[in-house]
Order: structure tokens, then sequence, then C-alpha cells
């Protein structure tokens, strides 16, 4: 029967289950068995015999020096004095496991009494006694498989970056663990690693060792056993779902034809290219403090202006949003130092705060965006008979008053479509009167996470407060929505390149989507694939679950068309 995970790096794996044990738990003291004692003699012999040749054979593949150290260690599995040893304390009425176990531990605490070279010998014994142990006790084998001779599915409770940093796509197929979310740690790297894999999935560590399991990591559906043609129906459904996401072209809608732009996120012209590639329609989100980070001074307003031109030439007819400069807490730029050291630089003077203190750094990138815009609508008017549309917002508002006294510093420029990111809850629980001072919202998901869990987005510590998919952040993505209701208000952060959280952002009344260019096919397809409609009973069955994955499970199995895309 098939277990079922929360997918949560697409695409489909295959291959014999390898299920991680952290450490083989000791056999009880004194364990006893039933029976002769020369059958469990037997038992305990032949298991030593399968881990010295499991050892050796594991040697032999790996060649060089691998082959001598593991030759060692599968000597050592059948050294003649502790098979006695183990012979005898059966005889004396332990089991196989207990007999094996304390046999071994005797025999290490001697080399390591011996120091030098056979004391670093103690850590392969234990090694050894925990695979013997294993085996005796029908449990899994501790460790990674060294050099296996095809592509397993790597099954654990948890892993450890440290567990898997040395793996590469060619030896593991899929992961799959029992706990960990979207945002895990093994989330992250299979998704770096293109290797697909199921976090949270009940019950995967009780699968036999060995076993051929098929992996679904859009899906979540890991299914041991599988018949070939489960296999290749898999593979070739992921070709089909590829293919699909690609064929899929044009401006961002829902399958019923509501528009929903979508959008670039971009930090420099050098993104601009990977944008228009993947067919983005404007840049929803422009990072200038990208353009500065390195820079020791003020940026002269010609050097922004050229840079903010950029994009607006990108995008002749489209609108290209750029935020003014968030410094700060992580970006700190060196010519804008808060007033005074910051025990906690994410709450203290960024974003539009240090505007507020260098109101000369303001005035001189808002006049840059003026000159760029002026310069850009004439080259525009010019070769197609269009200009792109510029928008200007800011970064870390928190009040009315600041979005007031931002839309009036813009207006005062010429600028007439200002806007404020909603990245504070704050700010989102009072969506409605900051909509009131400009024209747009636009939902920074990074950073109201970050404050609305009290999390810090740079600690990996709490990265599972960072799921977007957390109800309360819903929550606060949806109070802005219906606050603004009337102000065109669309979603920058991270949440928005997920293509399932793309069509409940929808359903909850997003107006645009900005997203890295690598994330627009999938969330142009998963729009393609539902209906309006579809994403709104998707938002509100995911705002009904009180965990992050029930959420992303609930609002999945609203949006049937994510699997046949393979997303
Ligand atoms: C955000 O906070 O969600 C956001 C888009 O801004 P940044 O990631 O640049 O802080
Ligand atoms: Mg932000």
């Amino acid at each position: 029967m098939s277990l079922r995970g929360v997918g949560v790096s697409p695409g489909i794996g295959h291959g014999p289950a390898y299920v991680l044990t952290v450490s083989v738990p000791e056999p009880p003291e004194g364990m006893t068995y039933t029976g002769e004692a020369e059958p469990e003699k037997d038992r305990a012999t032949r298991a030593l015999a399968q881990v010295a040749g499991e050892l050796e054979a594991r040697g032999n593949q790996a060649g060089g020096e691998a082959r001598e150290i593991l030759k060692a260690q599968a000597l050592m599995a059948e050294d003649p004095g502790v098979v006695v040893k183990v012979r005898s304390l059966i005889d004396h009425g332990l089991a196989a496991p207990r007999a094996v176990y304390e046999a071994f531990t005797k025999y290490r605490d001697v080399l390591s009494g011996a120091g030098g070279y056979l004391g670093e010998r103690a850590a392969d014994l234990n090694d050894i006694r925990d695979r013997a142990v294993a085996l005796l006790t029908g449990q899994p084998m501790p460790g990674l498989p060294g050099d296996p001779p095809e592509p397993y599915v790597l099954v654990a409770r948890d892993l450890a970056p440290a567990d898997t940093a040395l793996l590469s796509k060619e030896h593991v197929a899929a992961f799959v663990t029992e706990e960990g979310g979207p945002t895990s740690h093994t989330a992250i790297m299979a998704r770096g690693m293109g290797v697909p894999a199921v976090v949270a999935c009940a019950g995967a560590t009780h699968l036999a060792p060995g076993v051929h399991v098929l992996v679904d990591g859009s899906t979540g559906e890991v299914r041991p056993e599988p018949s070939d043609s489960d296999v290749s129906q898999a593979y070739d459904a992921a070709v089909a779902g590829r293919d699909a996401v690609g064929a899929v072209r044009g401006p961002g809608r829902t399958a019923d034809g509501h528009p929903v732009p979508l959008l670039a996120n971009v930090g420099g012209p050098a993104d601009l290219d990977a944008a228009l590639a993947r067919g983005a329609e404007g840049v929803g989100l422009y990072r200038t403090e990208f353009l500065f980070l390195d820079k020791g001074q003020a940026p002269t307003q010609q050097e922004q202006e050229s840079a903010y031109r950029a994009a607006l030439e990108a995008f002749p007819n489209g609108k290209v949003v750029v935020r003014t400069l968030d410094a700060g807490a992580d970006k700190p730029l060196a010519f804008l130092p808060p007033s005074a050291t910051e025990p906690n630089p994410a709450l203290g003077e960024r974003g539009l705060r240090l505007f507020r203190r260098y109101p000369a750094i303001m005035d001189a990138q808002l006049a840059a965006l003026a000159a760029a815009a002026a310069g850009a609508a004439v080259s525009g008017a010019a070769a197609s008979g269009a200009g792109a549309e510029l928008l200007v917002m800011a970064p870390m508002v928190a009040t009315p008053e600041e979005a007031d006294w931002f839309a009036r510093a813009c207006h005062s420029h010429g600028l007439t479509r200002v806007g404020v990111m909603i990245e504070v809850p704050s700010a989102a629980l009072r969506a409605g009167d900051l909509a009131g001072a400009v024209d747009f919202l636009s939902i920074g998901t990074n950073d109201l996470a970050q404050y609305a869990f009290a999390a810090d987005r740079q600690l990996g510590a709490v990265s599972a407060l960072h799921d977007p998919w957390q109800p309360a952040l819903l929550d606060l993505i949806a109070a802005t929505l219906d606050g603004a209701a009337g102000t065109p208000t669309g979603i920058c952060g991270e949440a928005a390149a997920d293509p399932a959280m793309a069509c409940v952002l929808v359903g909850m009344g997003a107006a645009t989507l900005s997203m890295s260019p690598a994330a627009l096919p999938g969330v142009r397809a998963a729009l393609a694939a539902h209906t309006l409609e579809q994403c709104g009973i998707a938002a509100r069955h995911a705002r009904s679950q009180a965990t992050a994955a029930r959420a992303r499970g609930a609002a999945r199995a609203q949006l049937p068309g994510l699997g046949k895309l393979g997303l």
C-alpha cells in the first residue's frame, strides 16, 4: 500500500529503499532466546559472515584505499577470537543480538585501551557490531551506503545537512523523510540537487530495507514494490508534465481567463535576460539595494538612472515596480549606517526608516527614477509607440503615516504611481488605511513571515516558521487583500514561486504575482490549469487547516491540475 507525505521537490524517483538509522538500539541486557543453542550460534555466525561479505563487496566496488580499509573491517567481523566469544555467550544463555553486542563491545574496549592505530579502529568495531545487531533484529542498517550499485531512495526519520552533504544525484534517486516540512533542510537541499523529495511521510522508516519504491515528489506518494508499468507510467507522466509546463505560453491567466500578470523579481540589469526568457510580463520587484551592496559611497544619480532605465526598456509595454533602497538588517549599505548600534537590526532602522534619516539619499533615488522614466518614455515612444509604466514602492512600511509621507515624496518628484510593501503585521492588519495613501500594495511574504512569527529569516533553526503555508501567514495575507479590496495588491515574496501557493494567492484576490524568473513557467502552467473558482476553493481549504503541512495538502487536493503537470 502506498504511503503519502508532502511532495517538496518535484519529479519521479525510483530505486531500492535505503533506510537510514542514526544508531541501532542496544539489545536489552540479559536478552535470552528460546530453543536450542546451536541454531542461535549459527544465526550469529551467519550474520557476522554476511556483514563481512557486504563490507568486502563494498570495498571491491569502491576500489583504492577504501578497498583495503573495508577488507580489514570485514576481517574484524569474522575475527576468530570474537566469534568464539559470541558462541560462548550464547552457550551461557544470551540471545544472538545481545551476545554479538557484548562480544564486540568488549573487543572494542580492548582495542581502545591499546591506543594508536588499533585504538582508532574501535569505531569500526561499533559499526560492525551495529550492522550485525541490525541484521539479527531485522532493523535497518546504520549509516549511508558507500558506493551503491544503483541510485537508491534514501529514507530517514529526518536528515541533517551533514548526512547529505556528500550525496549526489548519481547516488540518490529520491529522499523520503518522516519529519520535516517544505522549508526543511531536506526540502531545500533536494530542490537544489534536483532530486525528488517527500517529507512528513508517516511510516516511511518501516519500509523494508532494499524494497523498491517509487517516489513522486509532486504528489507526495511513496509506492513500495511498484510494477514495471507503474514505474514507466510515472516517468512518462513526469516527462509529459514537463512538456506541458513548457507548452503554456503567454500572459498569466487562470483556466477561465482571469488575468494574473506574472512578473519577475530582479536585482539589477543582469537579471533582465532571464526574466524575458521565462516570459515575464514586467518587473514586480526591483531590489535596488542589490545594485549598491558593494559600494562604499552613495551611487550617483546617473548610475542609478541607467540601471532603472535598463529595466524600463526591457519591458517597453509592461510595468516595472521599483522598490526604493531596502538597506539595513541583512542588507547593510556602508553609506547608510543606522544611527546607533542595533541589538536587533531586523527591528531597527531598515528600509523606509533609513530614508527618514537620510532624506537626501531618498531624493536622489526618486529623482533618478523620474529621470529614467522620462528617458525610457521618449525612447519607448520612438520604438514602439508605448512606454513602460514605472511604479515605485517603499519597503518596511508599518503605518499609514509612513505610507503617506513616502507618497508625498514621490509625488514631489513627479512619480505618480506609488505603492508600499506589506511586510510588517501592523501594515497587514491595517492594509485598508495604508491603501488610502497609495495606488497599490505589494505583499512581501518573506519579511511578513519573519515579523509575524518572530523568526529571523537568516536562521536555519527557525526555518520551519518560514513555511509560507503557515495558516497564520495565510490569514495575514488574506487580511491584507480583504482590507485593501479595490486597491491592486500583488505578492512579491517567495511564496508566489510555489505553483500551488500561487493558485491560493490568486484565489484570495492577489492581482499580480512576482517571483524569481525560474519559477515563472510552473506558476503560469498551474494557473492555466485551474479556474478562479478552484483557486478560491483551494484557498478556503488551506485556511481552514491548523498546520502548514495540512494547509498545503488541503489546497493541493483541490488543485488536480498540479499532479498532471508534475508540479
Ligand atoms: C519580502 O520580504 O518578502 C520581499 C520580497 O523583500 P526581500 O526578500 O527583499 O526582503
Ligand atoms: Mg522584504
